[in-house]
């Protein structure tokens, strides 16, 4: 496969690139756009055109630079091997595929897509998207060799879009509707992913079928056809092996592959907690669950809600916390689907006395809670506050005990405990797993890194200097 037709590079090297504003030409999708999507279908071999590319809607050379627009991929594979089930592990392979092209960053899936061009890529001559689904048909076919014909449509039109927005928002409802109707004990395979690790090496992810992986574009019936067709390839198979725990999801074979695949770095793995032994994050997770000290329970943010969460955080320093492949108890990259799974952090709710861990819930944006509402309990819904309700920890904490929410209960205990001094009078003391931390060397080479496995760190507060070199006074 050669690309040396087109005016710039493409390959795994250029991932990872980060283009940031103001080396950006235009942006395509993300969180400004309103409807936008990435989409792969199945069809039938005489229903496509192999090697096709159309656009529906402004050209480069018709955007503005520095301007904002949607962008719809629809990518159509034909092959006598493939079946509906695979398309869901072909379109994450959207983002890894894109981000191979010199000047093109792409983040997240499915209708949170978000890309920038950069100015350079342009200048170079990329002037027409055709080029970006030309890349995409060679390396579909290149990478996966099930693939025989494909066809890509790019539509960049907000009127345009409307529709086959809708169809993709169907298809994403079905397949995960479909993911709900099975439990992680019906099933005696599990699944993982690495798909991640150019982004973050010491992440894994371990799908069953109530842990949809945190970027929430793979359920456990994609993950299954994707191993099944290409079984050394980059979702795999995990026998589940021993379960050491079933509160917590603790398995011998889950922990195996986490440490083989994280190079030892992560041994072992709750799939049901996000504060003892969590799945690690790597960057993409729809949300975050985080960990609220002062009310002794959990917010849930996701990547859409652009303002500060209860904690005082926006959710891109959430994230820079969470993800990465460490394992950071408290941060917790999860998907939409695993929040309305009974297993939700089911480890933390029965810790706190509750029946499922969905109770430890007591934030979340509105947005985030129309989503999930019928998932809730009854008696909980109405005690989750959203920024609607609350603004502060202060009015939360007022809110939870006016609601009677559960976790006020836990806060009698807690303040006993205080009372009997098992609590440090001031600071917080926060769990912070498996830590590193790297002090570099002379001249920045070399140095060394100093790993901190299952540490508590306590800290009245936290001073970070800068150091500057000394200089001799002449
Ligand atoms: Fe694979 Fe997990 Fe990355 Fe999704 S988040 S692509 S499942 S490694
Ligand atoms: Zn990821």
């Amino acid at each position: 496969m050669s690309f040396s037709d087109l005016p710039f590079d493409v390959g795994p090297v250029y991932e990872g690139e980060r283009i940031r504003g103001n080396q950006m030409y235009v942006e395509l999708g993300g969180p400004k756009i309103d409807k936008h999507f990435e989409l792969v279908r199945v069809k039938k071999e005489k229903e496509i055109e192999d090697g096709k590319v159309t656009i529906i809607g402004p050209n480069i050379k018709d955007m503005e630079e520095g301007g904002r627009y949607p962008i719809g991929i629809l990518v159509e594979v034909a092959g006598p091997e493939l079946e509906e089930d695979l398309e869901a592990v072909f379109e994450r392979r959207v983002h890894e595929f894109c981000n191979f092209i010199n000047g093109v960053m792409h983040l997240n899936q499915r209708y949170t897509n978000w890309m920038r061009l950069s100015k350079s890529l342009v200048q170079k001559g990329f002037n027409d998207l055709t080029m970006l689904g030309t890349v995409l048909i060679r390396l579909y076919k290149a990478e996966l060799p099930i693939i025989k014909k494909a066809q890509v449509t790019l539509i960049t039109d907000p009127k345009e879009i409307e529709e086959s927005y809708d169809v993709a928002m169907g298809i994403y409802n079905k397949r995960d509707e479909r993911a709900r109707t099975i439990h992680d004990e019906d099933v005696d395979m599990y699944y993982g992913c690495v798909l991640c690790q150019s982004f973050a090496p010491t992440h894994a992810c371990c799908i069953t079928p109530d842990r949809t992986s945190l970027c929430g574009s793979i359920n456990w019936f994609d993950a299954r056809a994707a191993a099944k067709v290409d079984p050394k390839g980059p979702l795999f198979e995990v026998p589940p092996g021993e379960c050491v725990n079933k509160e917590a999801g603790e398995f011998t074979g889950v922990n195996d592959m986490i440490k083989k695949r994280s190079l030892g770095e992560i041994e072992r793995i709750y799939l049901y907690s996000g504060m003892e032994f969590p799945h690690t994050s790597c960057g993409c997770f729809e949300a975050i669950d985080f960990y609220i000290p002062e009310v002794n329970g959990h917010g849930i943010v996701d990547r859409n809600y652009g303002d500060v969460a209860i904690n005082g955080l926006p959710f891109s320093a959430m994230a820079n916390q969470t993800g990465g492949g460490k394992q950071m108890p408290g941060f917790n990259g999860v998907s939409f689907q695993y929040i309305g799974s009974p297993k939700y952090q089911l480890y933390d709710g029965l810790q706190l006395g509750f029946e499922s861990g969905i109770y430890t819930i007591v934030w979340m944006p509105t947005t985030v809670k129309e989503r999930v509402a019928e998932f809730i309990p009854e008696d909980l819904i109405d005690k989750i506050a959203t920024e609607e309700d609350v603004q502060d920890i202060n009015q939360l904490k007022t809110w939870l005990k006016e609601k009677n929410h559960p976790v006020v209960d836990t806060w009698v205990e807690m303040e006993e405990e205080e009372e009997e001094g098992e609590w440090e009078e001031e600071g917080a003391m926060v769990p912070m797993g498996t830590v590193g931390l790297t002090i570099p060397g002379a001249g920045g080479a070399g140095g060394f890194k100093v790993i901190l496995k299952n540490c508590k760190i306590h800290a009245e507060s936290i001073i970070i200097k800068k150091i500057e070199p000394k200089r001799r006074k002449k």
